[in-house]
Formats: C-alpha cells, sequence, structure tokens
C-alpha cells in the first residue's frame, strides 16, 4: 500500500493529509529524518518557508531530504514546499535560506504579492483534465504564492498564470542581481513536473477538487514508489 509523508514542520499539512485520506491513501505526518524510510513518496506542504527551513535545519532535515529526491523517489511540494523544492529561489528575504533542491527552476517569493493580495482563480492545466478527467480548469488558491520565472529543458511546465499588473515582480525584479527579462513575461509558471518532482504554487488541499492529489498518487504509481518501500524499516511516526 502507498503510504505517503508529509512533511510536518508547519504549514497546511494536516489539509493534506485529509485530502489523502478522501481518496483512501494513508498520509503520515514526517518530522525526523528517519520516518522517510517509511513512506513511498513525500508532500511538502505550503506555508512559510523561511520558518520551514529553520524547522527542516533544526531537526536536521535536509540531507535526509535532499537524498529522498535524488533517489528519485515522488515528492510533491505544493507553494513553500515548491520553493523547498526549486534550485533557485529570489524575491524577498531568501538570503541564507536552505532549500532541498532538485528541481530545475527558479521560483520567485511572494510573487504575487502580500497576504492581502492571495487570491483564487481558475487555472487551466490540460494535463490535469488528460489524466485525471473532468474540465481543463481547477481553482487555484494562490495564498502569498510563488511564481516559476524560468525551468530547465527537463521541466514540463503544466499550467501557467498571467502576470498580475499589480505583482511584486515589477519591484523587485533586480534583486539579488537575477535577471528576470519582467517586461517581456506576459505568463509565470504556476505548475510543473520534472521527473519525480511536483511542484504547485497554489493549494489544492485547500479545495475540495482532489485531482492533483489524483495525479500525484498516479505519478507515483507510475515511478514505483512502491518499490521504494520495500525496505521499510518500522518507526514510530
Ligand atoms: N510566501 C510563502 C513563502 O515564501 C509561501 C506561501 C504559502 O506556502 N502559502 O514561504
Amino acid at each position: 500500500m502507498a503510504i505517503v509523508g508529509v512533511l510536518a514542520l508547519q504549514g497546511s499539512f494536516t489539509e493534506h493529509i485529509a485530502a489523502l485520506r478522501r481518496l483512501g491513501v494513508k498520509g503520515v505526518e514526517i518530522r525526523k529524518p528517519e520516518q522517510l524510510h517509511n513512506v513511498t513518496s513525500l508532500i511538502i506542504p505550503g506555508g512559510e518557508s523561511t520558518t520551514m527551513a529553520k524547522l527542516a535545519e533544526y531537526h536536521n532535515l535536509f540531507p535526509a531530504l535532499r537524498d529522498f529526491v535524488k533517489t528519485g523517489r515522488p515528492v510533491w511540494g505544493t507553494c513553500a514546499g515548491l520553493i523547498f523544492l526549486a534550485e533557485k529561489a529570489i524575491g524577498q528575504k531568501t538570503g541564507g535560506q536552505q532549500l532541498v533542491g532538485g528541481l530545475d527552476c527558479t521560483v520567485h517569493r511572494n510573487f504575487f504579492g502580500s497576504q492581502i493580495q492571495s487570491f483564487e482563480a481558475e487555472v487551466l492545466a490540460p494535463e490535469l483534465a488528460s489524466k485525471e478527467g473532468g474540465p481543463e480548469t481547477f481553482r487555484g488558491v494562490f495564498i502569498r504564492a510563488p511564481a516559476i520565472l524560468e525551468v530547465g529543458p527537463e521541466v514540463q511546465v503544466l499550467a501557467d498564470y498571467p502576470v498580475p499588473t499589480n505583482s511584486l515582480l515589477s519591484l523587485d525584479s533586480s534583486i539579488e542581481g537575477q535577471k528576470v527579462n519582467v517586461e517581456e513575461q506576459s505568463k509565470v509558471i504556476v505548475a510543473v513536473r520534472q521527473g519525480n518532482i511536483l511542484g504547485t504554487a497554489f493549494h489544492p488541499e485547500l479545495t475540495a477538487d482532489n485531482r492533483w492529489h489524483s495525479y500525484f498518487l498516479k505519478m507515483a504509481s507510475e515511478i514505483g514508489g512502491e518499490e521504494a518501500s520495500s525496505s521499510i524499516v518500522p518507526v514510530e511516526v
């Protein structure tokens, strides 16, 4: 049986576990490196990535998380989780923030603005419709959301979104010396897949639409996360 780990340091981990439960899948909270041996795949939830990074450092989780990603086990990062998985993060207060990496992209933290500029919108994701059935769009919940500004050649773009005119991009495009041609960028990327890694800038776990969780579970079973669980060592979680 698939057992999905959900990093439970901070943020919307209980909501992810509830979404998995609705699909009949067990999600377990991960707070210690050794607990990662017990799971076939991993979700890194949304929350606040600098706080989450500090907690992950405190619990010595970064080496185990990096190893989990590198060894090809399925991982999904939502919002702050996406920032964790990015190879590079820019934007406000990213200096010194540790990342897990693995996803060949540059994310911009808080791209759409502060908490009060959080929003919901219909977003197009053709792949979601073809794999999961139903409509081509989903309700994207963007809470102080990041956006992906650049992706490497191995990265498949699953959804993008028009750059709002009030986005922070125009304000801090030169931050940390990152050259991003903001004027010419009318859309930003909000969902990607690179092999075993799924990244979404929004929060599917806060909606009743289970299609992104189904997509991840299907992706995980195709990759063979089941096999990765054969070496399970029972650890209390
Ligand atoms: N802006 C947050 C950060 O940088 C992420 C927001 C979220 O996960 N909803 O960590």
